[in-house]
Formats: structure tokens, C-alpha cells, sequence
């Protein structure tokens, strides 16, 4: 999906929010646990577990302390309750710990069973991976990221494929097969890679730049074993002296030059994956080289079909590019002003017609964002187009030209704040200010997701009084995916004995599983799998889905760690996000119990505290008698205990008086 393919930073981890809340919180005292907090191991502290990126500090339990299901008694299962105001969080508890999981062990494999297991992109739009094991070893197709919302996992930066089977199977990996270079198929690369043994990555060349490119960001790894695949290539894959795997490509239309399928040949058939794909097509019947390359799939014996369910929602065909193309010609050919072009950088076809088209009416090209930059000089390199001499020009040169031969590529068609459209439209770009002469044209489709910021960078266009042209009011955008027209008529080609939907929210696999059984594919011979099934087929024919779920949970990159075992970091932010904090500061006479004077309250994030004096003065005199009363029993006084009950109190205090569940922070000095 493009939508991945353009990082807020072109792919590195974003800049880190400050943190007013650092590693003193929670050592300090069992932030918002309801249970004193030395009754169970609590893990290293939020900042403890720095480690360079790719170097998780965590992979599961056996590398980090212990984290049981005993953890569930924390912030998680109390937000989940009567008062939850994030019911989303319980899912996502469930979730993350199904990532703690003890390893799974799967028996060995006979020569007439294949094992096919999604390990992620079948719940979600992103982190794609699935894997194909034979008796002669496993082969990982794809292994992307998915970017993350601030709700779900506040601060994480993207997400990953529990890669822990993997790990556990890392000397039986005899090849990771990328099929184009979007992030929701690269991205997770440099986090993974390690992790599986550096096995050798087959990919087509256009995607291998754009993996090298990628893993220049990560120094510190080894250099990867990329082997470049022809287009229609068929390669024999495995170690030197171990067993070999031959694997099929076939080419694909997708938004992006060299995406490519795998048919991985099995004793008994083979194990067909799309990687993203739509149709080449006019009004419906395909182009004679998809008929060309779909007919010789189908020649083979296919044992499975897993496929793109991206755009399984909608019926019929795409919109073919090539009338993306004619829209976006006549506007280059016919407009007055300036023309300012917001598109994916990932869209590499487009851009590169975007500048044939310029250079064919006489205009200049200014290029607006890093990843635009990096992707434009990718496909150079590549030998995608050679721009003629002059082409491009500078923004600072902007104002040397007529305004009717400038057309401006520009990043942040989603409305994102720091890229290139938005800077402009609010006035923060150097040499480019819009005006009402010119001509905006968001040469993209609105995520779902991101409906509200690219509302916001309508509405700071408009302001200009400029002409602005969006993809519901003419074709200047179409998808990298297919519809169900297309996705059936792959499928019949294919002619597999069974049909999985991959690629997609669970809803968008349902919708492509009807779509295919009202098209007359066997009910009974589609699989709607989830992250971490296992699925087998025995002579061809066969399925068994196996009662073992290997670990699928997310695993985290947040900043420099990465790991599958965050949950309670995660579950502080969004506590902090949606109720703020609360520290209480006492110093206590260890001998008489009694505190030194008045304590201090510091609150963040919670209500405002100037106004809220009569609340602040009631929580100082609960505060202290509450800790008098506790310690004056005591010899010697055991703070922990008192901060953990008093933790309790003033949270249920503070409940009962704003409705409000702040992260109650004690801190208690003893003196
Ligand atoms: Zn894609």
C-alpha cells in the first residue's frame, strides 16, 4: 500500500517527543498499580532499555525478565474496566500479550506437507510477511512495518512481524523474498533481518536499490546478501551445501516498477503469493501481457492462491493509470499558473510521467521533499527515465521563470504537518507562498486515518483562493490494488485448490473471501487466516489449520528498542495522554511518622490546578493523614507499602472528584 511507502522522515525512526516523564517515573512508585508495587517484577525502567536499533533489547521472555501474564494487574486491566473510556485497549491488551507467548514448536515436516503461515498483514494493512516451510526449510516472503496511530500505541514508531518463530528457525531460513519496494513490504528489513540469520534477499532491482538505500540509515548492520532477480526470473534458492527451493517470479502491476509475485514450487504444487498487484486492463479484459504472464501460472499446479485484498471492498475494475496519465497530461498541457503536483513518493511511475509530461510542454520541475528527492534519484539510477539536461531546477530559482513553466512535485499530500505542501500552505517554506494563480492538484487517494489532517491542508489551500483538484473531482489518482473484478479473474487464472485473502484489515479479507466464493471459488476451500496460523496442506490436497498459534503479537520499534514487550510503556502513555499525572511529594519523620510540612503536588496533563485549590488542599490533608495513619503503626516505617496504599486513596480520591483516572506518582522522602 503507498500509503507506507512515505515515512514522516523518509524511513528514520521520527524525532523523540520530550519526556516529562522520564525514567524517574516508574521506579518511584508502581505508577497507577493497584497492587503494591513490589509484589511482582516490574521490568526495567522506561529508559533502561535503550540498545541500538535492530539490536532488540527483547525479543520474548527468555531475553528480558520476566513479564507473565501476572502484568495484566497493572494500568491495563484497570483502564479496561466499568470506567474505561478506550475500549480499544482491551483488544490490544490481549494482543500484546499474546506476544509473550513461550515459544511454540512445531513438529517436523514430512516431503508431502507444506506449512503456509501469515506472521503479519492478515489483521492489519502493513507489517506484510508470510512464510512458506517445506522439509527443505522456510522462505519468508516480504517483511514490512506498519505505522502506528497515537491512540493504539502512543509514541511507537512502527510496528513489526513477530518475528520469534523465525528466530527459534533461523538455521532452516533459506531465503526472504521481497516483492516491490513499499514500506509495508521493506520496512521492516533492518529490524528483522538480524533476527533471521541474514539469509540472502532475492528482489528485483529497483526494489534492491531501494533496500540498500534504506539500510544505509543502519550502519552498524552487516551488509546484506541481496541477489537480484531478473523480471520473470525463476530462482533455486538455499544455503550452498544445504537442500534447494525453487521459487518462481512473475511480474505485476503495482504503483511501483519491478513488484513481482512468487509461486514457491512444493512436491505437490505451488504456493502462489501476489504480493500488491492490480490489473492492467482496458474496460475490463486484461492487457495481452498480464493474459501472457497470468496463463503461464496457471499452466503449473497451484496449491494456493494468497492475494491482495487492499481494495477487495470494490467492485469492478480500477481505474487503469493510463487514464491517470491523460487527466494528468492535460493539466500539465492546459494550465494557466503554477501547477503544484502532491503526490506519493512511491508512485514512482507517476512521478516519472508527471516529468516526461513537463519536459514534452516546455516546463521546469521543482521537487519538494526528501523522500520525493531520494526516490526521483532511485529511479535514475535504476534506468527508469534519464531526465533531459535542465529539467529540474532549484526552488530558490523559482521566481527566474514564467509561473506556466513551473510544475512543483511536492510530498504531504496526506496533510502531513512537516512535509512539503503543508510548510508551504502555512507559510513556513523558503522560497515557494502560494497564490491564487496557482493550480494544486493531491495526485492521491485520503488514507483512511488521515481524513482530518488532509481536511486541514484543504482548507489552508483554499484560503489562497487557488484552484485545487483532488481524486474525487477528476482522475488524478488511481490505486496500486485491484478490485474484486480484477482479483477474481487473477484467481481464475491461477486456479489454485485453495484461496487465501491476505494484504489487509480481517474486514477486507472477508470482503475478498465473498467476493471470490460468489464468483464460484468453494467456500470450503477459502482460508481467512489471522497472524500466526499455521496452515497445512499434505499431498496437495489436504488442509489442516493446526491448533498451535505461533507468536504474532506486535513487536515494537519505539525510538532505539525494539521488542514485543512494551505493553506496560505503552499502557502508561495512553493513561498519561488521556488522564495526565498527579505526583505527590512528602518528606516523612522515619521516626515519628509524621510529615515534615505540607506536601507538593505536581500535576501535568490533569486539570488545571490554579483553578482547582479548594481539590489541591483536600488531596495535601488526605495525603498526610492518610500517611500518618499508616506510619504510626509502623517501626520501622516501610514507605513502599505506604506508597502503594496511598496510591490507591488519592486515585480514588481523585476519581470520585473529576471523574478523572491521572497517574498517581508518589514520592516519599524519609528523613
Ligand atoms: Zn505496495
Amino acid at each position: 500500500m503507498n500509503s507506507l511507502a512515505q515515512p514522516p522522515s523518509g524511513g528514520a525512526p521520527r524525532p523523540r517527543r520530550s519526556r516529562p516523564f522520564s525514567a524517574s517515573g516508574r521506579p518511584l512508585g508502581g505508577a497507577g498499580g493497584k497492587r503494591p508495587f513490589r509484589s511482582g517484577p516490574r521490568g526495567p525502567s522506561h529508559g533502561a532499555s535503550r540498545a541500538p536499533a535492530s539490536h532488540g533489547s527483547s525479543h520474548g521472555p527468555s531475553r528480558g525478565p520476566a513479564r507473565g501474564p501476572s502484568r495484566s494487574g497493572g494500568h491495563g486491566s484497570r483502564r479496561g474496566g466499568p470506567h474505561s473510556r478506550m475500549p480499544q485497549q482491551r483488544a490490544e491488551h490481549r494482543h500484546i500479550r499474546e506476544a509473550n507467548a513461550e515459544t511454540v514448536t512445531l513438529p517436523p515436516l514430512g516431503p508431502d506437507t507444506v506449512r503456509i503461515i501469515p506472521l503479519g498483514g492478515v489483521e492489519e494493512v502493513g507489517r506484510n510477511m508470510t512464510l512458506v516451510e517445506t522439509d527443505a526449510g522456510i522462505i519468508v516472503v516480504d517483511a514490512g512495518f506498519q505505522f502506528v496511530s497515537e491512540e493504539s500505541a502512543p509514541g511507537v514508531d512502527y510496528i513489526l512481524p513477530n518475528v520469534r518463530y523465525l528466530e527459534d528457525n533461523k538455521d532452516r531460513i533459506i531465503g526472504l523474498f521481497i516483492t516491490h519496494g513499499h514500506l509495508d513490504h521493506i520496512g521492516g528489513i533492518p529490524y528483522v533481518i538480524d533476527h533471521m540469520g541474514n539469509p540472502p534477499i532475492y528482489t528485483q532491482y529497483l526494489t534492491s536499490l531501494m533496500i540498500k538505500k534504506r539500510q544505509e540509515e543502519f550502519a552498524h548492520l552487516p551488509a546484506l546478501d541481496l541477489k537480484v532477480v531478473e523480471p520473470g526470473g525463476t530462482v533455486l534458492a538455499g544455503r550452498p551445501d544445504g537442500p534447494k527451493v525453487t521459487v518462481k517470479t512473475f511480474p505485476v502491476t503495482h504503483s511501483i516498477p519491478d513488484s513481482m509475485g512468487v509461486s514457491i514450487v512444493t512436491k505437490h504444487g505451488n504456493i502462489v503469493i501476489s504480493g500488491d498487484l492490480k490489473l492492467e486492463h482496458v474496460d475490463g479484459i486484461a492487457t495481452p501481457k498480464e493474459k501472457e504472464n497470468w496463463g503461464n501460472l496457471g499452466k503449473d499446479k497451484n496449491i494456493m492462491f494468497i492475494a491482495d485484498s487492499t481494495n477487495a471492498e470494490k467492485d469492478g475494475f480500477s481505474i487503469p493509470e493510463s487514464r491517470v496519465y491523460e487527466t494528468i497530461e492535460g493539466i500539465i498541457k492546459n494550465v494557466k499558473g503554477r501547477l503544484i503536483i502532491g503526490t506519493f513518493a512511491s508512485q514512482f511511475e507517476r512521478m516519472v510521467h508527471i516529468i516526461r509530461m513537463a519536459e514534452k510542454y516546455g516546463k521546469k520541475i521543482v521537487t519538494e521533499g526528501r523522500s520525493i528527492k531520494t526516490n526521483i534519484e532511485i529511479a535514475q539510477r535504476a534506468n527508469i527515465f534519464t531526465p533531459q539536461p535542465g529539467t529540474f531546477i532549484d526552488a530558490q530559482d523559482i521566481g527566474d521563470y514564467p509561473a506556466d513553466k513551473i510544475v512543483v512535485i511536492a510530498t504531504g499530500a496526506q496533510g502531513e504537518e512537516s512535509a512539503a505542501l503543508m510548510r508551504i500552505a502555512t507559510k513556513k517554506h523558503k522560497y515557494i507562498t502560494f497564490t491564487e494563480r496557482d493550480t494544486i492538484v493531491l495526485s492521491s487517494s485520503v488514507i483512511p486515518g488521515n481524513e482530518i489532517s488532509v481536511q486541514k491542508l484543504k482548507d489552508n489551500l483554499l484560503r489562497y483562493g487557488l484552484n485545487l483538484m483532488h481524486y474525487r473531482s477528476s482522475d488524478v489518482h488511481s490505486t496500486g490494488h485491484g478490485n474484486t473484478g480484477e482479483l477474481i479473474w487473477m484467481r481464475e487464472q491461477v486456479n489454485p485448490n485453495f484461496f487465501m485473502p491476505a494484504y489487509g484489515y480481517h474486514s477486507m479479507l472477508r470482503y475478498h473471501a465473498t467476493a471470490q466464493n460468489n464468483a464460484g471459488f468453494p467456500k470450503e476451500r477459502t482460508i481467512i487466516s489471522d497472524n500466526g496460523m499455521v496452515i497445512e496442506v499434505t499431498n496437495g490436497t489436504e488442509l489442516n489449520i493446526r491448533k498451535e498459534k505461533l507468536p504474532s503479537g506486535p513487536m515494537m520499534v519505539d525510538g532505539f528498542t525494539i521488542g514485543d514487550m512494551q505493553e506496560v510503556v505503552i499502557r502508561d502513555r495512553q493513561a498519561l495522554a488521556s488522564d495526565g499525572m498527579f505526583v505527590i511529594i512528602a518528606t516523612v519523620n522515619l521516626r515519628t511518622g509524621t510529615l515534615k510540612k505540607s506536601p507538593d503536588i505536581i500535576s501535568r496533563g490533569f486539570i488545571y490546578l490554579r483553578e482547582s485549590q479548594t481539590l489541591l488542599s483536600e488531596a495535601r490533608l488526605l495525603v498526610k493523614k492518610n500517611v500518618e495513619d499508616m506510619a504510626s503503626g509502623m517501626n520501622p516505617v516501610d514507605l513502599e507499602y505506604i506508597k502503594a496504599n496511598l496510591t490507591d486513596t488519592v486515585e480514588r480520591y481523585l476519581f470520585q472528584k473529576t471523574n478523572k483516572r491521572p497517574m498517581v506518582i508518589p514520592v516519599l522522602i524519609g528523613v
